[in-house]
């Protein structure tokens, strides 16, 4: 038995068509999406990340407007920036792309970002909103990985369901969001006893460690869904999640690949958070 494959890129997709629509109606009522991309420095994989992203703008009829500074950029010259962004009407979102360069205080330019502008999901109050349940935008490759599971027909209430990781941008958020859907959760991290026994029963897993075979056949119920958002490179330099896929596809339900899974739907939630962000600000 081999389970189905998620298919990252074409549910992306979709969501990429339903924003692009929605912002040529937008626009017919005299609103216009645009997100501002920073980056700063010459890290090349960020110059990747930022190039999709306003690709994936113009393809959805999302303007943008690019800001690419030297290495050199102090970090008041980059507050400074982000504070003219926020008290820009035309723009609707800000997306800092990060790692910053170190001399760079992070968290400082995290709390700069207007919270209503904040189409990432950093901001303290965006995340404060998550957890309380508040009004405010979703964190993108969390809100991804929900739109994987239930757009291929899987429910999530009273499901068994475990996040290995723990980070603030995969791991705790997509959590929450797990546990917003009715889902029983559990997180898993480094220091976790019988990680083994605790995925045994799980029907849905999301792993997020960064580490290669973290989830391997031995660890998976019959039956249950598997989402990898890990993306390393292995010996061979060939992108690889962190779930030993062609075992673990034996026994899943369902499973997304890497690359092909996670990775188009993070890009994609953006689009649909530029779009929420200029129809909250209209
Ligand atoms: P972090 O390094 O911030 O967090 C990794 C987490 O995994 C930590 O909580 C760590 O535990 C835990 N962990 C590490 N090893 C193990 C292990 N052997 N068993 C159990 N838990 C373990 O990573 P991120 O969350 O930022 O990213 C995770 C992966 O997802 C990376 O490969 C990253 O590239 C990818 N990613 C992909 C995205 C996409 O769009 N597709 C977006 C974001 C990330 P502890 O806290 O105890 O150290």
């Amino acid at each position: 038995m081999s389970g189905k494959i998620i298919d990252g890129k074409a549910i992306s997709q979709q969501i990429k068509e339903e924003v692009k629509k929605e912002a040529e109606l937008l626009k017919k009522k005299g609103i216009n999406p645009c997100l501002a991309v920073v980056l700063v420095g010459e890290n090349s994989a960020s110059r990747v990340y930022v190039n999709n992203k306003k690709k994936a703008c113009q393809a959805c009829g999302i303007e943008s407007v690019s800001y690419e500074l030297p290495e050199g950029t102090t970090e008041k010259e980059l507050l400074d920036l982000v504070e003219k962004l926020n008290q820009d009407k035309k723009i609707n979102g800000i997306l800092v792309q990060l790692p910053l360069p170190k001399h760079i205080d992070e968290t400082k330019v995290i709390l700069a970002i207007s919270p209503k502008k904040d189409v990432d999901c950093f901001h303290p109050q965006n995340v404060g909103a998550l957890h309380t349940g508040g009004k405010g935008f979703l964190p993108c490759t969390p809100a991804g990985i929900l739109e994987l599971i239930q757009r291929s027909g899987y429910d999530i209430a009273s499901k068994e369901c475990v996040a290995i990781g723990r980070s603030n941008i995969v791991g705790k958020p997509v959590a929450m969001l797990l546990l917003q859907k009715n889902g029983t959760v559990t997180i898993c991290h480094s220091k976790t006893k019988n990680l083994k026994e605790v995925c045994k029963r799980a029907d849905i897993i999301v792993v997020a460690t960064g580490k290669i075979n973290t989830l391997t056949k031995d660890m998976v119920k019959p039956g249950a869904i598997v989402i990898d958002v890990g993306m390393n490179r292995n010996e061979a330099g060939k992108l690889c999640g962190d779930v030993d896929f062609e075992a673990v596809k034996e026994v899943a339900e369902a499973i997304t690949p890497v690359p092909g899974g996670v990775g188009p739907m993070t890009i994609a939630m953006l689009m649909k958070n530029c779009l929420t962000a200029a129809k909250e600000q209209a």
